[in-house]
């Protein structure tokens, strides 16, 4: 079968570091730790696995964070090279999988988790937390805290991979496949939106309008009380999708503190050398980049006692505003079984604004992967809100 294969090398990785994020072609270029290779279809021998066929895999930002090597290296115990990415994933059943016969139409919870590696539940998993999961190493599978990560499992970036049956969701027959392709980052918004805790009528500021901030902020709007919700948006794009995903109002990054300052009361500081904070603020901020000035711009802006909430893979940042604020800084990874995420993500994707979001989802090939690598990452600049491999395709 055709995947492509992340085999990034040490060096590659440090070249990746040194300049990944300012030289997008490096994603795609030379250094790219992905190759186009035909492999035998992956295979996992054990109950309750089964075989299917991609329809259609996102690219997240994720994939491109570790593609371009400014993921953190904390990350690398958790995977098994050569692996094949893409946790993004709507496919079709090959093999019989327990109730579901071949031929169902499933999108797959990436989490491999006790139950898919065949072990006695963790404390976690028994608590249906399974995105906590503590044996993500161990068990009948190699290392992978999901697919798309995992060496034995194969990802969606290929024709063809293995799942577990605890893994997977059946399609209802009046989803598209497009649809179908935003249910895992729905599901992912599901779960955020119950970390944020919200309170009725509390304040939210979401910063970021790429697909993590607006399904965030439709998750948001239709499972939380949330009152007032300003979302951050840098393209003009961005700016009418938020609000048709229920932000209440939308500021370019340079006008966060003057509106969040305006709507709270709060005061803002200059410090010498250094970015303005607010005294006061919104209630609840949640970072959907994962970049430092929008983590940095969550700390500035949350009042005293209130929540950040990690939703993009985190940078560095200025942490000295959740010291003195007693900021609760709270991470949101993937989603979890007990919370019933991915159900619920189902029904979500039928909303209007997500149905409009899934025509715009543009599909590539695998062999234009340097292109839809490139496309991916100039997104937010280029209108799109998700790109993704279709393996069925030829040109
Ligand atoms: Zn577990």
């Amino acid at each position: 079968m055709l995947a492509l294969e992340m085999v990034r090398s040490v060096p590659k990785a440090l070249l990746g570091r040194a300049v990944g994020g300012r030289v997008p072609a490096l994603l795609s270029g030379v250094a790219a730790p992905l190759r186009l290779v035909t492999l035998d279809p992956p295979h996992v021998d054990r109950p309750g696995w089964a075989r299917l066929k991609v329809r259609m895999s996102g690219i997240c930002g994720s994939d491109l964070g570790m593609l371009a090597g400014s993921t953190s290296l904390y990350f690398s115990a958790l995977v098994s090279l050569p692996f094949v990415p893409g946790h993004e994933i709507v496919a079709e059943l090959v093999d019989d999988c327990e109730d579901l016969p071949a031929g169902t139409r499933v999108v797959v919870d990436p989490v491999l988790a006790c139950a898919a590696r065949g072990v006695d539940a963790c404390q976690a998993c028994a608590a249906g937390k399974t995105n906590r999961c503590s044996r993500i190493t161990v068990g009948d599978i190699s290392p992978g805290l999901q697919t798309g990560f995992c060496h034995d499992t194969g990802g969606g970036w290929g024709e063809v991979l293995v799942a577990h049956r605890s893994q997977l969701h059946p399609v209802p027959e009046g989803l598209s496949d497009e649809q179908a392709l935003l249910v895992e980052p729905v599901a992912c918004a599901v779960h955020t939106a119950a970390r944020a805790d919200i309170r009725p009528g509390d304040r939210v500021l979401v910063s970021g309008a790429g697909a993590v901030g607006l399904l965030a902020t439709l998750a948001l709007r239709e499972l939380t009380d949330a009152g007032e919700i300003v979302v951050v948006a840098k393209h003009v794009h961005q700016q009418e999708l938020a609000r048709e995903f229920g932000a209440s109002d939308v500021v370019a990054p340079a006008e966060v503190l003057r509106r969040v300052r305006r709507a709270t009361g709060a005061f803002q500081l200059e410090p010498e050398l250094s970015s303005p904070y607010l005294l006061g603020g919104v209630d609840v901020a949640l970072d959907a980049v994962g970049s430092a000035s929008s983590l940095e711009t969550c700390l500035q802006a949350t009042r005293a006692g209130g929540r950040v909430v990690l939703s993009g893979m985190p940078g560095k940042a200025d942490l000295s505003a959740a010291w003195f604020r007693e900021l609760e800084l709270v991470g949101t990874y993937a989603s979890s079984h007990g919370e019933r995420a991915f159900p619920q993500a189902i029904g979500l994707v039928a909303h209007d604004a997500v149905a409009r979001m899934s025509k715009t989802v543009a599909p590539y090939p695998l062999h234009r992967w340097r292109e839809a690598l490139d496309h991916a990452h100039s997104a937010g600049r280029l209108g799109t809100v998700k790109v993704a491999f279709d393996p069925r395709r030829t040109g």
